[in-house]
């Protein structure tokens, strides 16, 4: 057991370093994580993994300058064949995972025995903008798994694809997940900033700010909340903090959007489920809701082109 203290509220903390060479995040996403966790039940390995995945997804969706959802996934190839974890633009996420069927996972297994074992894990993030004109595709990114821990993935991913050099440091267990992002901001000649600063300062500024957050051990933001980890690992440094943010759990899943999928399954397909089982039954993958649709429910997913929700009364989900 660690000696975590627990938080109610979840915060994310960004803050520059007073010259505009750096930019960083603290997160406590602990509550987020638990109302994951209590949704699902994991082998310890998958939920360090995941839990560090929804951190990350929160530090990289509140430096993104639009309205949407980011989704990160690794698709895999061992024991575990799915992570996923998608937050928007309000900083609400959800997560699951997806093992292999009849998959065992020991004890010790890391990122690659997990999802790598013959090469073949993926990476991929998704942006998914809010107000989507018609046609409009997301913005997606994949690439081979590159590093066997999630922070090291990201770091790859973000250099090649975005060209932002970008250090994370991950931590979570059964009740914590938490942390730190630092990123090399673009040079601009020190023009825009009060006290010009050379691209060697600049350079200098960032080298020290990765030494400091690689004095951070797994242990200690696991143990340690982020007000104290901001204080012992920048307290000579000149920074600006901004007001925190409070990422939270949501789930999007609605009655509408199941029936949808019901509707891309074919109608032949769920006539037929309801035929012999008398409903068709879906579970939300990240939230656990339970969706039920009757005979008289099918009839009417695939007899109007009307929006599902019109046709079905709030109130009416079944548990
Ligand atoms: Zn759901």
């Amino acid at each position: 057991m660690s000696i975590t203290p627990i938080t109610a509220q979840d915060t994310l903390q960004k803050f520059i370093f007073d010259n505009a060479a750096v930019r960083g995040e603290l997160i406590d996403i602990s509550a987020t994580w638990r109302e994951v966790l209590s949704r699902h039940e994991y082998p310890t390995p998958v939920k360090k993994l995941l839990g560090q995945m929804t951190a990350a997804a929160a530090l990289l969706s509140a430096n993104l300058k639009f309205n949407g959802s980011i989704i990160m996934q690794i698709h895999g190839d061992g024991p575990v064949s799915l992570l996923v974890v998608e937050c928007d633009a309000d900083l609400r996420l959800r997560a699951t995972a997806k093992l292999a069927p009849g998959a065992a996972v020991a004890d010790d297994a890391t990122l690659t025995t997990l999802l790598n074992a013959t090469g073949k894990g993926r990476f991929v993030i998704t942006l998914d903008p809010a107000d989507k004109v018609p046609g409009q595709q997301p913005y997606q990114g994949i690439v081979p798994l590159d590093g066997d821990d999630v922070a090291t993935v990201i770091e790859n991913y973000m250099l090649r694809s975005e060209q932002l050099d970008t250090k994370l440091w991950l931590a979570a267990d059964d009740n914590v997940s938490r942390g730190l992002l630092l990123q090399k901001l673009p040079y601009h000649g020190g023009k825009a900033e009060a006290t010009p600063l050379s691209e060697e300062d600049a350079l200098e500024t960032w080298n020290r700010a990765v030494i400091l957050g690689s004095t951070l051990k797994e242990q200690e933001l696991l143990e340690t909340g982020i007000d104290v980890l901001m204080q012992r690992l920048f307290w000579e440094e000149t920074i600006r903090v901004f007001d925190p943010h409070h990422p939270q759990f949501h789930c999007s899943c609605t009655r509408e959007k199941v029936g949808n999928m019901l509707k891309m399954l074919g109608r032949e397909e769920v006539e037929g489920v309801v035929a012999e089982l008398g409903t068709v039954a879906v579970n939300c993958d990240f939230c656990g809701q339970h969706y039920e649709y009757d005979k008289v429910d099918v009839a009417q997913l695939f007899t109007s082109d009307a929006p599902v929700e019109t046709l079905i009364p709030a109130g009416e989900v079944k548990h």
